[in-house]
């Protein structure tokens, strides 16, 4: 069989701490989060930059759990500047001040994404399980306008907020953001365990669809769109990752190198740690990073299919969470035997009766529903 090409990656996630005052329900994170005693320190993270940049890596993004939890994060950035690297800050705000964000600019920050719940108080601090965190959000939201950093806003819709999703576009209009991220959730992770709560139904999502094209048509020039659909309802995979293995990979809070977030829920896999490996090995021959390259690895309806070199056979994370099967054809495309099951869950979640109540990582959430 043909070792598949392989390119460096172009970008590279860094989780740095599973920590974060919020508690989403749709949170892609694991069910078990890596313990701060288990984080990596400053100087691997510096070193783990280093190696990133000169594998190929040109866009870093630094996220969590809430990477402002490390009190280090500005001596990262630092460091990763230093590297040469594009440095992206994906977070809740929560635990940024005016003070942390000039810090943060004079280490060399590029550019922030910063996460919204919902357009109001009351249903983005229920969502977030967090007293208070809307107005912070909108106080930090106006400090980046100040200090003139590009600013993305990252939205992750659901079945609570679809229909407010002219109201975000707005919303993101107002606090400067040259792009909003409006990426419908993906079950992994706790978001899982709230499928049910989340699911949104077919006529939610083909309204955004058309109010996603409208919006990108109004504000051309202004504000660029991208609008993640929810993958249950279309007919085809999306190309998860570009291809496993192929574009970037991320890196756990404890060091584990990660072809893809949820890479940790497929059993078997054996996984290197950026702390004892070296990433130019990792990258290129780390067995979790080989198990699913190229096309070799396919199901037969894959391997003889026109668009295996388009989607590579969808998200294998998926396969896993709906079949139970990692090899299985992703369970989203119309041809798999799978499909059936998927439709299955969505007659009973997104088109059922009411949703059932959140499912929150802490015992009892902090903001009454
Ligand atoms: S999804 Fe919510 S709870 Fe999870 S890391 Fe992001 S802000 Fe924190
Ligand atoms: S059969 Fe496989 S390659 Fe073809 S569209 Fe479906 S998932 Fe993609």
């Amino acid at each position: 069989m043909a070792e598949p090409r392989v390119d460096p990656p172009i970008a590279m996630l860094a989780e740095l701490t599973h920590r974060c005052p919020l508690a989403c329900p749709y949170c892609s994170n694991p069910l078990e989060l890596a313990a701060k005693e288990t984080e990596l320190s400053t100087g691997t993270w510096a070193r783990v930059f280093r190696e990133a940049a000169e594998l190929g890596v040109l866009q870093l993004h630094l996220s969590g759990g809430e990477p402002a939890s490390r009190r280090d994060l500005e001596d990262l950035v630092r460091h990763a500047r230093d590297a040469g690297l594009y440095t992206n800050l994906i977070t809740s705000g929560i635990g940024l001040t005016r003070a942390r964000l000039e810090a943060l600019v004079a280490a060399g920050l590029d550019h922030i994404q910063l996460s919204v719940q919902g357009v109001r108080a009351d249903i983005s601090d229920r969502i977030g399980g967090y007293r208070g965190g809307f107005d912070r959000k909108m106080e930090l939201a106006s400090h980046i306008a100040d200090l003139g950093i590009p600013l993305t806003l990252n939205a992750v819709m659901h079945r609570h907020n679809l229909d407010d999703l002219p109201a975000t576009l707005d919303l993101a209009l107002t606090l400067g953001a040259r792009r909003i991220e409006v990426a419908c959730v993906q079950f992994q992770g706790w978001a899982l365990r709230n499928r049910a709560a989340l699911q949104p139904s077919r006529d939610q999502v083909d309204t955004a669809k058309r109010i996603v094209a409208e919006a990108r048509d109004r504000h051309q020039g202004r504000m660029v769109i991208d609008f993640v659909p929810p993958d249950y309802y279309a007919d085809f995979p999306k190309a998860c990752m570009g291809g496993w293995g192929s574009t970037g990979l991320n890196v756990a809070p404890d060091g584990t190198a990660l072809p893809c977030h949820a890479a940790q829920t497929i059993p078997g896999l054996a996984f290197q740690n950026v702390a004892t490996s070296a990433l130019v090995d990792i990258w290129y021959k780390g067995p979790a990073f080989m198990a699913f390259r190229g096309t070799d690895w396919m199901p037969e309806l894959c391997q003889t299919c026109d668009r295996r070199d388009i989607d590579f056979g969808g998200c294998r994370c998926q396969a896993m969470a709906v079949l139970g099967d990692p090899t299985a054809t992703d369970p989203v495309c119309r041809k798999s035997p799978g499909r059936a099951t998927l439709d299955a869950l969505l007659a009973a979640e997104g088109e059922g009766g009411a949703a059932p109540d959140f499912i929150y990582r802490r015992p009892k959430p902090p903001v009454p529903a």
